[in-house]
């Protein structure tokens, strides 16, 4: 295993102390680095622990929809709305853990899965006035979309 950035956690390559995803100088104490450098390195971690959050979310979701839905296999339910929308949630919940997984990685395709998910799922909670799921969506959409962590998140430090 070689090391990694401390900034990004990405692998840095040998020949070199200056990462080559997020461009921070490792040799570099936290103290010491230029305000954009700081940012960076703040989004970094936030972007981390947002894909931590989503991925928790997401298991949760899928285990307990797909907990709703065991009971009624076999049976003959297969069109019920309950169904349906059991059925509906454990893909999205399937697609948060992929999402959680996508941005921890910093994959470009993890800015775009996240901009329309977190503002959808901040809409939904808007309209349906749950209040813990606008603070969650608010920050998971601020976190993914804001200037730094747009161009973290689509590689053009
Ligand atoms: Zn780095």
């Amino acid at each position: 295993m070689g090391k990694r950035c401390k900034y990004c956690l990405k692998p840095l390559e040998e020949t070199s102390d200056v990462c080559a995803f997020c461009k921070i100088d490792n040799t570099k104490s936290k103290r010491d680095l230029e305000k954009h450098e700081k940012l960076v390195a703040y989004f970094c971690r936030g972007i981390r622990v947002i894909g931590f959050l989503v991925i928790l979310y997401g298991i949760l979701m899928t285990f307990s929809f797909v907990g709703l839905l065991l009971p009624t296999i076999g049976k003959n339910m297969i069109t019920t709305p309950v169904i349906v929308f059991a059925s509906i949630m454990s893909l999205f919940g399937i697609f948060s853990i992929f999402l959680g997984v996508g941005l921890r990685r910093y994959y470009k395709w993890s800015f775009w899965g996240g901009a329309i998910l977190f503002s959808l799922s901040l809409i939904l909670s808007i309209l349906s006035l749950n209040i813990i799921g606008i603070l969650f969506n608010g920050l998971f959409l601020y976190y993914t979309v804001n200037r730094t962590s747009r161009k973290i998140l689509l590689h053009k430090l």
